[in-house]
């Protein structure tokens, strides 16, 4: 056994991997525990990798448990955790938005008493992706739920979601897990080697997911160090116009590798779920299999801004480090590979020009974000700190 990292207790059954969240973890047990009282719509937020909904399955796991503690050996607790517990629903989406009609499965699923469970849980992932018309339909189900059916909603922020819904939620807000208790579940649960783990935990700024995908994957690590050494010797315009195509075009092909996996995931089990075995698609399934492929193209696209986002935040972590460098701060940098070239760069410029640049970088994020191409906001972005950083 390892000692767990300091000021947090050792962790514990259902709640061993959700870490560094000791505050929102308190919260979930008393609500949870016989004294408690239990809200029966909980409204789950924080920062993407925060691990919101393996918070709310281990709640769910908790209020299943056979022990009533949450004790991560019961059957309950183990099927909760694994997805395959019967009375507990989960709906996830990499797509633009959750369609109505799964919302409505879902509020019908809320309406059934619990088969096996003390409850029926309905865990919804990204709830903020719901339009106005889809959070009317869950409206009725969370204003009066049957006794034992409890909701939980995860959102990155309380403003996701219509204030209708949110009124009616119990509000429970994760922090940004700190990069030594990421390390530290990326070596007890995922067995990543420590300085590696810490390496990948600093990189990825609290986001578990990507932590385990910098300490996972062959060449990630290296290809974000390349970037910011790209980022901290851009000189002049042109370079920066190259930078910001070839950003691009890694952002691209990322998201084209995950969207063409999980297309390929889906199709098959389309496939598979109408009994074709030869690939010969019958006429009346065609449409819905090319409903299937266009769904697939649309999360491509969000993806691509999803993948370019996060490489922002990148840039963003070098423009930190400068500016801490340029501060006199003694707080370690995220970007500990390319110190060399953030000394340089903050004895080269002025704090006040980097903070101009930070800003710079949000800025370009709010503007993909609102549908500006891409390529022109990164275009823009880097141009910028090219003249700058000169
Ligand atoms: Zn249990």
């Amino acid at each position: 056994m390892s000692a767990p990292a300091a000021g947090t207790a050792a962790p514990a059954g259902v709640w061993a991997d959700v870490v560094g969240q000791d505050a929102a973890v308190a919260q979930f047990r008393r609500a949870a525990s016989p004294e408690g009282s239990l809200a029966q719509a909980w409204l789950i937020t924080g920062p993407p990798g925060s691990g919101r909904s393996t918070a709310a399955r281990a709640f769910a796991a908790t209020l299943q448990c056979e022990q009533g503690t949450g004790c991560g050996r019961c059957t309950a607790c183990r099927t909760t955790l694994a997805s395959t517990h019967p009375d507990v629903t989960v709906v996830a989406t990499d797509k633009l938005s959750i369609a109505k009609e799964e919302v409505r499965s879902l509020v019908m699923t809320a309406q059934r008493a619990p088969a096996t469970g003390r409850h029926r849980v309905l865990i919804v992932e990204d709830a903020d992706r719901m339009s106005a018309g889809t959070f009317n339909v869950l409206l009725k189900s969370i204003e009066e739920p049957p006794p034992s059916t409890v909701w939980m909603l995860c959102a990155p922020s309380a403003e996701d979601l219509a204030p209708t819904i949110r009124s009616r939620c119990r509000q429970v807000t994760l922090s940004i897990p700190s990069a030594a208790v990421v390390a530290e579940l990326l070596r007890r649960r995922d067995g990543v080697d420590e300085q590696l783990a810490i390496r990948a935990a600093r990189a990825a700024q609290g986001h578990i997911g990507l932590a385990l995908r910098y300490a996972t994957q062959e060449g990630a690590l290296a290809a974000r160090e390349e970037s910011a050494r790209t980022l901290l010797s851009l000189r002049g315009a042109g370079q920066a116009v190259l930078a910001a195509q070839s950003l691009l075009d890694r952002a691209t092909a990322e998201a084209k590798e995950h969207a063409d996996l999980v297309a390929a995931e889906e199709k098959e089990r389309f496939l598979r779920s109408a009994g074709i075995e030869d690939g010969k698609v019958p006429p009346a399934l065609r449409s819905q299999l090319r409903q299937l492929e266009e769904d697939a193209k649309r999360r491509q696209t969000r993806l691509v801004r999803d993948v370019l986002d996060r490489y922002l935040l990148d840039v963003h972590s070098v423009l930190r480090d400068v500016l801490s460098r340029q501060l006199g701060a003694q707080s370690e940098l995220v970007n500990v590979d390319v110190s060399r070239e953030i000394d340089e760069v903050a004895g080269a410029g002025s704090a006040h020009v980097t903070l101009d640049l930070l800003e710079a970088v949000q800025e370009a994020r709010r503007r993909i974000a609102g549908n500006v191409p891409p390529l022109l906001a990164i275009e823009a972005l880097l141009a910028r700190i090219a003249l700058s950083l000169r």
